[in-house]
């Protein structure tokens, strides 16, 4: 699928036609936004995935009892947030993800958020962030703390989740709902 959607409208009432909604999911290499953005759409968890791709998918959801067509954009960044253009905006929302058994993966969403935070300083209305530790069901190799994970995302005013893509598919779906929601709130 090609990158040329618009930004979605956000707050289409029924006259307006059905809602839609961007998620962009932003991490490190490895910390699993190809096995999330799979299970949000399909339920199921598949291993293996290419690292390399990157895509934006579409999926038609209820949210709140109202149709919404969510897209979600399954990034691919080489070197961190250095071609942040293709995404900064196109979103309605954005999920930064590390993976709570590898320390470099959350390093790595700082800059991820610094990037968020300047773009939402210069531009209205603001973009929600949530901040979404995975691979929960690795807790017994966890190298980042829930307290580290709830402090960051406090101190840039994010939502924050702990999730695994290979566990129960119910909690995933929240988190992507949740994201519709704080997008479609403004
Ligand atoms: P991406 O580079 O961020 O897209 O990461 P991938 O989705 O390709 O996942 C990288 C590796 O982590 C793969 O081997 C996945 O099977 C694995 N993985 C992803 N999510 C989870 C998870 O929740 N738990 C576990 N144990 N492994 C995961
Ligand atoms: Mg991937």
């Amino acid at each position: 699928m090609s990158l040329m959607f618009g930004k979605a409208r956000t707050c289409s009432t029924a006259d307006r036609g059905p809602a839609e909604c961007n998620l962009v999911l932003l991490g490190v290499l490895g910390c699993g936004k190809s096995a999330l953005t799979v299970k949000f759409l399909t339920k199921r968890f598949i291993s293996e995935y290419d690292p390399h791709l990157e895509d934006i998918y579409s999926s038609e959801e209820i949210v709140d009892q109202q149709p919404v067509t969510v897209r979600v954009m399954d990034t691919c960044d080489q070197e961190g947030p250095m071609n942040s253009e293709r995404y900064l905006s196109w979103a309605n929302a954005f999920l930064v993800v590390y993976s709570i058994d590898n320390m470099e993966s959350f390093k790595g969403c700082q800059l991820y958020l610094q990037t968020l935070a300047l773009h939402n300083k210069t531009f209205r209305p603001q973009t929600p962030i949530i901040l979404l530790g995975n691979k929960l069901d690795m807790d017994r190799y966890r190298q980042v703390s829930q307290c580290d994970g709830e402090a960051l995302a406090s101190r840039f005013g994010c939502l924050f989740f702990e999730v695994s893509a290979c566990l129960d598919f119910p909690s995933v779906q929240h988190v992507f709902y949740e994201a519709v929601r704080r997008a479609r709130r403004g």
